[in-house]
Parts: C-alpha cells; structure tokens; sequence
C-alpha cells in the first residue's frame, strides 16, 4: 500500500508503509495517509469477532502495513499486548447506564491508552529500519502533554538502534506524570523539562524535524531524526484496532447486534485517538457519529461550531492536561481525506502564518456530517467523576470524564440515544489529586500517600506501574528554553 503525505497534491512519490514509519513526518511538512482505506467484508468482521485481542490487531495492521510479513506481525502483537504488559486485559469494557460502554484504554504500562500504540509502534519501527536498510540510529524525539512521554519511554527504552529524548512542559503535566518521566530506567533515554506549555515544545520538536540543516548534521552523527507523537502513522493504526475490538466485544457479549449503530465519543487533544475511530468507520465499524469532547481548550468546539479554527487564544492549565493542547495536529488528516491535499496544504500554510484558517463552507459541512463537538470547564468535570461514582459506583480520571460528560450533553441537546463507545484514556489512579478533590478526599501533599488513600476509600487497586514510581530514583531533572532544543540530540 501506498502511503502520501496530506499535502501532496502531485500523489507521485512512492512510499511504503515502513518508509512512512521510519520518516514519521513527510519532507513537504504533512502527514502520512494511507492512498486508500481497506475495508472488512461480513466475514472478516466474523473472523475478527472470534479472535483475541493480539490477533484482531495483527490483522487490522496487516491491511494497513502490507509491506510487513504477516507473520512478524502476528509475533509483535503477542508480544505488544501480551498479559504481562496489560494485566487487566488490553481494552476491556465496562458498561454504565444509558448503553454508554466505556473502553478501559489504560491497563497497560504506564495506566493511559498511549500504551496501546507505543507498546507496538517501537516494533514497527525496528523492523522498518531493518526492512529498508537502515544502518543510522533513529533519535525519537517527543513533545509530551505528559502521557505520550511517559508510554514512549516505555516502548523504546532499550531497543537496539534507537535513542529517544522526551520534552514535557514544565508546568504542563501532573505530578505523577512528570515523576513517572523523570524515573523511567534504560540506558538510550533522555528526558528534558521546557519551559512553555505543550505546544511550545511540539513546534520545538517540529522545527527540529523540518530543519535540513539538523537533519545533515544528525546524518554526520551516524542518526536521524524520528518521531513517536501520534503524527506518525505507526501511532495511529494500532488505534484503529481497539474500536472495532470493542464493537466485536459488545456483539459478542449480546449488547449490539451485528449492524447496529454506535457514536463513537473521544477525549480529545491531539485529534490522533478520535481520527483513529473515524478510519475503522472508513474500514466498516458501524459508527454513526463522533463526539469530540475538549476541556477549556475548546479549539476542536469552536472549529467543529464556526469552521475557523483559530488557536491565537489564551491557554487553560487544566485537570485534563493530556487535552491542553491548541494544535490539533491529526486534524491535518481529516482535513485532507474530505478537502484535499491543495486545500490542507492551504489551510497549514494560514495556521502557520496567521494561527487560523477557516475551512470552506462544503468541508466544513462534511466534517459536520460525521462529527459532533463539546467541551466541558473544569467544575462540570469534577461534578462527572463525583457523579459517576456516586451512582454507578465507577470511577473515571478527568480526561474520560470529558468524554462522559460531553456524551450526557449531547444526549440532551439532540436526543440522541444511539449507544455509545466512550474512549477511557486514563486510569484514575494517574490523577488521584483531581480525582480525590472530586469525591471529597481529603489532599496529600505525598501523591502516593493520596494514591492509597484513593484506593482504600474506592476498593480499586494501585495499577502497579505507578505504585512502582514511588520508590525508583529520579534521574532526569535537567529544565531548557524552546531555543535550546535543537542542541539537545547533539549532545554526548
Ligand atoms: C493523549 C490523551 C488524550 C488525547 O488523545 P489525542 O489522540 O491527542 O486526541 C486524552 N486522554 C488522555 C489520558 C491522553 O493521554
């Protein structure tokens, strides 16, 4: 399969699906997008439904990554999603009142759903360098809201032929994520703080891959640069598999029959996890409409409301950090599947320039057609987890909440009842001071301390990855200007 960049409007260069993961970004400054979306027949969705999980993402990757030999495939994804690694099963459904069925993305490594990418994605870049010939080291390079950091230290520490530097921002992230970082073991990590909010350090790490002048001096050093944020396609096609995972689930369990609609409702940052459901629909997931929901940093609302997408507007610390984000970068690609490469080519140059573009009136009507937005502020959100856990007796972190409270609202504005599949980002656990204030818990400045107090008061345990945290030594406490970034992977 064919793999081009949103921008290009020639649709000429060839490039595998290995090329794409290896490269990350395209060399004109777009995303990589499959030229065509494979789709299911009846009986592959059969086939999918009586797999397990390991073997439906097999699968699902082979369309995409025709390029791989079915088989190593089928090796990574038994040692991606193997029990070891998600103890609590790799997406796993709860479902709350209403038919809203919650998809518990966070049972692995590091307790948010980006483990269910980069468990797998350091796989595909392995065997892509080796595919193409690769003999330079890939230096990944990482701008975190904090949970990207965090489960891509964990995918690529240690694996032959890579390096990674992590850049969170300083104030941008949670206690226990940016403890979780500062901890991680390995011996080709590196983890620095920027002083900025996450976009500072996104445009750092996107200015670093755009600069031909770093890209030759890496090229002397014996390395390249490589990406693992959800602009490279190797993050986002192991998000495509959990969503048709959880509609064969919910057939399988009699909760759906086989044909009938679902929404489909995402936290939303980044737009990587929400695109990634909207390509199972592409690949034949009965999914009738997509619920963005955003906290404060409602950029994704007033786009999906207005058509502008203007993100020259103040920036929100919120309890949902993962979601602080003004830059939608996946957004990219769904504005080239339904506009074209011309237009987004456009459209990023306007964002660029001015911070804004404003989609024309028939995209925007397309994007309109298959999506819905919402956001919810900070005490709406504190009010869904206290909620949920007073009458459903479920806990839920701030980001999911988001998503749940978007989903009610929506509900009651359209009337609306078509069952839904709400993306569980977080385990609550991962932001237990939020999540403490909003059942009424008393604060503890020892985040660990609070974290038993979580558990006693709920029943639910400490995922192990962060009750481990507590007692592994910090080594990364080194804080930068975005100016010195560039510096930072031609160091030792
Ligand atoms: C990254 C993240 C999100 C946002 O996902 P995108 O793919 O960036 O839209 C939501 N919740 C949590 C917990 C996250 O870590």
């Amino acid at each position: 399969m064919n793999y081009l960049s949103t921008r290009d409007t020639e649709r000429t260069r060839r490039t595998s699906s290995a090329e794409a993961i290896k490269e990350g970004l395209a060399p004109d400054g777009g995303l990589y997008l499959p030229a065509s979306v494979p789709t299911l027949t009846r009986a592959d969705f059969d086939a999918l439904c009586a797999m397990d999980y390991p073997a439906r993402a097999a699968m699902i990757l082979s369309r995409f990554l025709d390029d791989y030999p079915a088989d190593a495939l089928a090796e990574d994804c038994r040692a991606a999603y193997a029990p070891e690694r998600f103890p609590g099963g790799c997406a796993p459904i709860r479902t709350l009142d209403g038919g809203i069925h919650a998809l518990e993305l966070w049972h692995g490594p590091t307790s948010a759903f980006k483990d269910m990418a980069l468990q797998i994605m350091p796989r595909l870049l392995s065997r892509a360098l080796a595919m193409t010939g690769e003999r330079r080291v890939a230096h990944i390079l990482v701008a975190t809201s904090g949970d990207t950091g965090k489960a891509a230290l964990e995918g690529y520490r240690d694996v032959d032929g890579v390096k990674i530097t992590v850049f969170y921002p300083l104030d941008g992230v949670s206690l226990m994520q940016k403890r979780q970082m500062q901890t991680t073991e390995g011996r080709n990590v590196s983890v620095v703080a920027v002083r900025g909010n996450f976009d500072d350090a996104q445009n750092g790490v996107k200015a670093i891959f755009s600069d031909p002048e770093l890209a030759r001096r890496a090229d002397a050093g014996g390395f390249f640069f490589s990406s693992a944020n959800s602009i490279n396609w190797g993050r986002l096609v192991p998000q495509i598999v959990y969503y048709l995972s959880a509609y064969c689930d919910l057939v399988n369990a009699g909760k759906l029959a086989f044909g009938d609609p679902v929404n489909v409702a995402v936290p939303t940052g980044n737009f990587g996890n929400i695109f990634a459901a909207y390509l199972a629909r592409r690949m034949g997931l009965p999914a009738a409409r997509f619920l963005c929901a955003s906290n404060r940093n409602n950029v994704l609302t007033d786009f999906l409301a207005t058509g502008v997408y203007d993100r020259t507007r103040e920036f929100h610390k919120t309890i949902s950090p993962s979601m602080d984000i003004l830059i939608s970068s996946n957004l990219e690609r769904l504005l080239s599947f339904l506009g074209g490469p011309a237009l987004t080519a456009d459209l990023m140059e306007s964002l660029k320039k001015t911070g804004k573009y404003e989609a024309p009136a028939d995209l925007l009507h397309k994007i309109r057609a298959s999506f819905s937005g919402g956001y919810l502020g900070e005490e709406d959100t504190l009010a869904v987890i206290r909620d949920t856990w007073r009458d459903e007796g479920y806990l839920v972190d701030p980001h999911t909440a988001v998503g749940l409270g978007c989903v009610k609202n929506y509900r009651q504005q359209t009337g609306d009842r078509t069952p839904v599949i709400l993306a569980s980002t977080a385990s609550p656990f991962k932001f237990a001071p939020a999540v403490a204030s909003a059942i009424g818990l008393a604060q503890d400045d020892d985040v660990f301390a609070l974290l038993r107090r979580l558990s006693a008061e709920t029943g639910d345990p400490i995922p192990a990855p962060l009750a481990a945290v507590e007692t592994l030594p910090v080594r990364f406490t080194r804080v930068i200007d975005p100016a010195e970034m560039p510096g930072i992977p031609f160091e030792s």
